[in-house]
This record gives structure tokens, sequence and C-alpha cells, in this order.
């Protein structure tokens, strides 16, 4: 599909300039110094040269400016309530968070973790935390006690700011087993409680307006980021000021930002889609950045979109997927003109979403592929090139990806062959790479071997340079000697009109090694019987031939999903093995 509808031309012209060059697979080379580089040239540092700090760039850069009374966000809260904070109002609040931690003698380095929903305070904490060079550790505010326990004992939580409640709720009782947690900021309490209870809005209330940003080096610990869980237990990603000019690049040439646009990112702080592109990324543009308060729901968000007027549109396959099986017309029924450009991260993004977008949204969807120790996108479909529905797209400019081999020890082969199946693998080196997992020396050391960044993921690269994702390592299926990835079973069994969602497995089976087994969520109105189920099977075996072809297929109402909206098919596993579930800290929706 070719992506030159639309407004996404113009940064096509001034990207293609830039990025795309005569030998696609061999660019990541020859762009690495010129494109970090430029990104450093057009952002600021702290004035004297006293380093870089995210949230000078984000915000005070700004508000210092000619524009400071621009929209930096837009807040709408569940019940319908609007706050709008320029991007003076945003330096002034997050000085205020920087001087309340100052006052709790909170210093560089020390973890300051937030348990909310995406309330603007979270915001302001975010902001604050960096400046005053503390570490932002955010939590899903839906956490229960146990995952909260052990990230905040994992991250060496020194502050935590929360609401009332959910201290009550899920943080009290573990007050004696998290002796370094000294500080509690409560969101919604008028007055202090006593015990390291402290009132935020008091707090505030008292702290004064202006804060110096002290010297920042760009090394400097920013972010703790706990990975997904989609594969087992969550380690914490540790990511540095300078992670930053990752945001700003990718802001540029992935997401398109220009100056006066609206971005929307669905994605919770809790998951890093939210912190690296809801709150970093469009605000070092200087761009209005929507932050809805709610949770999905189809009508909201068409609405938020026609209201709001967004530009850019950050969200994730599942969330897609949800669309995609509601009887609803979206340009029909809502004026989505202002939108011109939608991206889509964290699962594989079948063709078939990418042709609904088309088909009802009157644009195509960019897929990315990156992680949480990536910190930024990697891989995608950006604007300035063609995108290839299924693909994650080409890496970006600055980004040496590859597909490798393993050997023994430290040999590592790239594999050259188009279309060969290995291990996605990056050169490291980037900007926002993950510096650490906190505490997990060993496991961090894993990652790397013989000069490459392993990434867990098995992929192929086409002829003309497009990554496509086969699966997590851990998810292979071996199947009479066949490598099977779910997301190719899981993407034809899609294209069936009735099928919503796939969760792909390998079940042991003495003669084949592993079978493979799907289990399928339905489109509303569709009612699970026999005959559809031999349907599927015939439909899957056609597209994939019988090697591939699910040979067992349940019927689901949902799939165990992570909070950040992963399948995660781990569990699917053990269940259907009756083995132990493992992790299960991040499960959102169950079956
Ligand atoms: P954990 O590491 O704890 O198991 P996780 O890997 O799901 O969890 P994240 O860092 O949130 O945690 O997710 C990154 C992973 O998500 C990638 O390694 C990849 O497997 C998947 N992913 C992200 N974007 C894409 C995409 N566009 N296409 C395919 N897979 C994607
Ligand atoms: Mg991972």
């Amino acid at each position: 599909m070719k992506d030159d509808s639309g407004p996404c031309k113009a940064i096509t012209k001034a990207a293609n300039s830039w990025a795309v060059q005569p030998n696609l697979l061999d660019y990541g080379k020859t762009c690495d110094q010129f494109s970090w580089a430029t990104a450093r040239r057009e952002l600021d540092g702290l004035p004297e040269n006293k380093g870089l700090n995210i949230a000078h760039e984000a915000v005070d850069r700004h508000a210092n400016g000619p524009r400071g009374d621009r929209l930096a966000i837009r807040w709408l809260g569940k019940d319908g309530g609007v706050r709008d904070f320029s991007y003076s109002d945003l330096k002034r609040q997050s000085n205020r968070f920087a001087n309340v931690l100052r006052k709790l003698d909170i210093g560089r380095g020390e973890r300051v973790f937030t348990l909310a929903g995406r309330v603007p305070e979270l915001y302001f904490s975010a902001f604050g935390t960096w400046k005053n060079g503390s570490v932002f550790c955010p939590l899903f505010s839906a956490f229960g006690s146990e995952p909260i326990y052990q990230r905040l004992s994992k991250g060496d939580a020194k502050v935590l700011v929360t609401t009332e409640r959910l201290y009550k709720q899920k943080v009290a009782a573990l007050r004696e087993r998290l002796p370094q947690l000294k500080h509690i900021l409560l969101i919604d309490a008028a007055q202090d409680i006593g015990e390291g209870l402290w009132s935020l809005p008091r707090r505030m209330e008292e702290a004064a307006d202006a804060f110096i940003i002290p010297p920042t080096d760009p090394e400097d610990m920013a972010i703790v980021h706990f990975t997904s869980g989609t594969t087992g237990m969550p380690k914490g990603a540790v990511h540095v000021h300078n992670a930053v000019l990752t945001h700003y690049l990718t802001g540029k040439y992935v997401l398109d930002f220009h100056p006066g646009d609206v971005f929307w990112c669905t994605a919770d702080p809790g998951w890093v889609s939210g912190t690296s592109y809801g709150i970093i990324a469009p605000l070092v543009h200087g761009v209005t950045n929507i932050i809805d308060e709610a949770e999905f729901d189809a009508k909201r968000w068409y609405q938020l979109l026609e209201e709001q007027q967004v530009n850019i549109w950050y969200t994730a396959p599942t969330a897609i997927r949800r669309l995609m099986r509601l009887a609803i017309d979206p340009t029909k029924q809502y004026d989505l003109s202002h939108l011109r450009c939608i991206h889509s991260v964290g699962e594989p993004l079948n063709p078939e979403a990418v042709s609904w977008g088309q088909q009802s949204l009157g644009l195509p969807i960019h897929d990315n592929w990156w992680q949480t120790e990536t910190g930024g996108i990697m891989i995608a479909n950006y604007p300035a090139v063609d995108i290839r529905p299924g693909s994650m797209g080409l890496p970006l400019p600055g980004i040496e990806a590859a597909i490798v081999r393993r050997g023994t020890g430290e040999r590592v082969e790239a594999v050259t062959e188009p279309g060969t199946q290995g291990e996605l693998a990056l050169r490291p080196g980037w900007p926002s790479m993950f510096r650490a997992y906190l505490h997990e020396e060993q496991r961090y050391r894993k990652c790397f071997v013989g000069g490459w960044y392993i990434t867990g993921d098995l992929a192929y690269r086409d002829a003309d340079g497009y990554f496509w994702f086969v699966g997590r390592a851990d998810d292979i299926i071996n199947t009479s000697g066949h490598m099977v990835g779910p997301f190719e079973v899981e993407s034809a069994l899609m294209e069936h009109p009735a099928v919503t969602e796939a969760g792909v497995i390998g079940k042991p089976e003495a003669l084949i090694g592993e079978l493979v087994k799907a289990f399928v969520t339905l489109k509303p109105g569709t009612k699970p019987s026999e005959e559809l189920r031999l349907e599927l099977i015939g439909f899957a075996r056609k597209k994939l031939g019988s090697a591939v072809a699910p040979k067992e297929i349940e019927f689901r109402n949902n799939l165990p999903k992570t909070r950040s909206g992963k399948i995660m098919r781990r569990l699917l596993k053990a269940r259907e093995l009756g083995l132990a579930e493992g992790d299960t800290s991040t499960l959102e929706v169950d079956e």
C-alpha cells in the first residue's frame, strides 16, 4: 500500500531528503553520526553548558520562549471536566514539585514512584522529578498490592505519589516491608496526615514557583520503567536523560510532529509508550498533548478525535481490534478530517487492521516496533516510506538492526539472506538504550552478545529491508520440524470475518513435537459452533498449509492480556497444560 494520501505528504518530502538512502539496508550506518548529532544541535541543553535534562527540553525551553502560552496539556477528566495547561503553567507546576522534593531532601538518583490514574499531578510529578535530578518510576494504578510491593522494593522507592484511596487500599499494609519508602505525597489529601503522609496540594501551595535545574549529565538516570511482563517477571529498565534525543527524533520523523499539532497517545504512563510518547516526545516538540483520564470506550474515543481535532494519534493493536469489531462507521458518524497520521505499537499489527484503517478511518495505520529496553521507536513504517501492511517497517536512520543467528559463546552471525528467520538484534549505542535492569546485572549482560543487543523477538527481513515480526523467541512453535510464529497463524485467522482476535500456542505432542492450537474470540453476534470451528480450521489450512495451520481451535470470550494490551500466550499455554501460571502481576483482561 502506498502512503501517499493526505497531508502526510509534507513530511514525506522533508524526511525523504534526509532519510532515504539508495541502499536501504545500509542507511543505519550512514546516518548514524548525522541524526543523533542533529538532534543534539536542535535541542537546547541546559543554560551555561550544564548538561541535558528531559524536563528542560520538554517544558522550560518552550515556556522560556515567546510561545510559553501555547497549550501543552489538555486534560480530559472521566466525568467531563477539562483542564488546560500552557507550557508556562507546566513549568510553574513542575518547578513547585521539584521544590517539594527538595524540601523533603530527595536528591539526585533517588526514585520517585507514581501510582495514580492519568491525572495532571502525575505529569507535574514527572517533570518535577527530572528537574530535581531524581528518577521517575510510573506504575499502573490498577496494579494489586503485591505487584506494587515488588516494584517499589526492587526500585528502592523513596517517594510515592498516589491518592488517599489507593494508598489505603494497596500501600498502607506494605509500609513495614518498605522501610526505605520515606514519603507519600497524596494528590487529593487536604491536610498532612503524619507518618510521612503529606498533602501534595499543601506542599505545592507552599513551594516556590522558581527552580533552577541543577547540572544534569546526559547519562544521569532519569527513568526506571518496568517491562510488560508478557514473557515472565517484569524487569526494571533504566533510562537516562540522553534518551530525549531518541524521543525528539522519533517524534519528528515517525510520529510526524509539526508546530500546532494536536496529539493523542492512548497509552498509560505505566507502560513505556505512555511515558516516552504520552509525556516526553510531544512536549519536546511543543505540540499539544491530549490526556484522557478514561479507559477505552469506542464512542468517547471517536468523539475525542473529533472534538479535540486530533492530528496525530498513537495507539495499540488491541484497541484497534476492539474498534474493528464494532458496528460503527467512524468517518460517517464522526468528523475525523483533522487526523493526519495514525500509529500503532505494542504487538504486531495484523495486515487486516492496516486496511481497516484505510477503509474506515480514511488513513492507513503505521505500525512501529520497540521495547521498554529501547526506550523509543526503533523500526517503523514511518511516513517517509511506503507502508508494508503486516511489517514493522524499516529501522530508523541511526539504528542498525539485523537478523542474527547465535553460535556458541560470543559468536553471532548476521543473516543477510532475505526472508530468513532469526533473532532480531540491534547494534548498541542509540541514546535511549536501557543502561541496566535494576539490580539484575546478569540478566542485563545476557542481552548483549557479540556486539549486538539481542531483543528476544524473532523476525525476518525482506529484500527491501523491511522487518517482519515472527514471534517472541519464547513463543515459537516447533511442529513437525517447522518453526511457526504465532503471529502468522493469528493474522490468517483474523482474516476470517467471524474472528476478532486469536492467540496461538504450541502444545507438546508426541509425534510432531508441538501441535498448533488457537484460542479465538468472535465478533459480537457470532455464535461459536462445531461447524464454525471446522470452517476456521479449513480456512487456516487454505491460507497457511496444513503443516502450519492450527489443529485445534477453542473459542473464548476474551484472551488474557497484560495491562499494556498484549496477549499473554504463556498464560494460555500454562493453563492448557495445567502448569504454574508464573508471574501474573500485569494481567488485566482475563478469559
Ligand atoms: P516482558 O519483557 O516483561 O516479557 P514485553 O516484552 O511485552 O514484556 P514491552 O517492552 O512493553 O514488554 O514490549 C516490547 C515487546 O512488544 C517487543 O519485544 C515485541 O515482542 C512486542 N512489540 C512491540 N511492538 C511491536 C510491533 N510493532 N510488532 C510486533 N511486536 C511488537
Ligand atoms: Mg520484553
